[in-house]
């Protein structure tokens, strides 16, 4: 049981990798959208990059083992799917986590994380995950997985 510090939640959410990109913690992509401390208890509203994606589950089970390992039991975690939830919600600095990481951030120009080429084409649709695609930059060959805008 913990007091009514919503601070000490969001440090915590803080410290969840997201489960596909695992340089970015769930706060960073922008999944969670609120923390509220009502009827002695964490209301914690989750907002999920992609319906039916199937990191949504791990999502939850990840939160709440953090917040148990942390003797925080009186919580609950709340989908909501309005407004759904956009890749405007990445900060600049997440986005640049993101390239470090070797995946191209969600923009309107694709552009290589390896040598910041404009000049890339797309591989595929779909890359590891759904809310990917794969492209090819055609100055330094390299593939890359390209985060789609929405
Ligand atoms: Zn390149």
């Amino acid at each position: 049981m913990q007091n009514g510090n919503t601070n000490k939640i969001w440090e915590l959410l803080n410290t969840v990798p997201d489960p596909e990109i695992p340089v970015i913690s769930v706060v960073e992509l922008g999944v969670i959208r609120d923390v509220k401390f009502t009827n002695n208890s964490f209301l914690i509203l989750i907002t999920p990059t992609y319906s039916g994606c199937p990191a949504t589950k791990t999502f939850q089970d990840d939160i709440s083992s953090c917040l148990k390992e942390n003797e925080i039991t009186n919580f609950e975690l709340k989908i909501k799917y309005d407004p759904p939830w956009t890749t405007d919600w990445m900060s600049d600095s997440t986005k640049e986590k993101l390239r470090k990481y070797g995946i191209a951030p969600p923009s309107n120009i694709v552009i290589c994380p390896q040598c910041n080429s404009k000049n890339t084409s797309l591989i595929s649709e779909f890359g590891a995950t759904a809310c990917k695609s794969l492209f090819k930059c055609i100055d330094c060959l390299e593939p890359f997985e390209f985060f789609k805008c929405i």
